[in-house]
């Protein structure tokens, strides 16, 4: 069986990545959703779960073995350098996982990664090619306010962390603009392209 292609599918908060990776789902292309498994991982993975544990005390999970996200929470929330200690642990171990599912989808044309990071984070380097969700920041902006009933600042102050949509505009290979347009002819079109590959 020949090796799926492995394509990044990126954007900023709000542009609508996850509703495009759900198209993406329904044409039958796995997804694998960075965000999800990286939640998953801190519950499952024995590696994670003992690097957090050192780092952050055992204060970060329950009794029972669950991950204690509010206390994570509140230990990441306003401290740059605890973030950057947790996404040290998860991050190396969602890129394994990723390699391993990668591994286990043979027989289609291309698979999915979607995640929020990958130019951030210089993983785009890694993908055969990679897609951008985007949309101006004003829809953005109130699609989350909307989405996740918080305030315009917290939305802008997450935005100013992410890097520019120009940026990332410009180091993709497919764009998918979702302000007005049309959203499902420019996935499939970007569908055909890929099965042409
Ligand atoms: P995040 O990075 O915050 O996870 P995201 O890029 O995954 O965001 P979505 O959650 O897919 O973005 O979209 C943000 C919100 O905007 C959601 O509530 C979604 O339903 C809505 N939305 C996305 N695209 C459109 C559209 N074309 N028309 C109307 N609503 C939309």
């Amino acid at each position: 069986m020949n090796k799926p292609l492995s394509i990044g599918l990126t954007g900023g908060i709000g542009s609508g990545k996850s509703l495009v990776a759900d198209f993406f789902k329904l044409l039958g292309i796995p997804v694998y959703i960075s965000d999800l498994e990286a939640k998953k991982l801190m519950q499952t993975n024995s590696l994670v779960r003992e690097n957090l544990i050192n780092a952050f005390g055992e204060v970060v999970y329950s009794d029972s073995g669950e991950l204690n996200r509010s206390e994570l929470a509140k230990i990441i929330f306003n401290n740059a350098d605890a973030l950057k200690k947790v996404n040290s642990i998860v991050h190396p171990q969602v890129r394994l996982h990723y390699k391993e599912w990668l591994s286990q989808h043979t027989g289609v044309s291309y698979v999915i990664q979607e995640s929020a990071i990958l130019f951030d984070t210089g993983l785009f380097k890694n993908f055969d090619k990679i897609i951008t969700v985007t949309a101006d920041k004003e829809i953005r902006l109130s699609r989350v306010v909307e989405r996740d009933s918080c305030s315009r600042e917290s939305v802008l102050e997450r935005m100013s962390k992410q890097i520019s949509e120009q940026d990332k505009i410009e180091k993709s290979d497919f764009v998918i603009y979702n302000n007005t347009e049309l959203v499902i002819p420019q996935i499939i079109d970007i569908h055909n392209q890929l099965l042409e590959l």
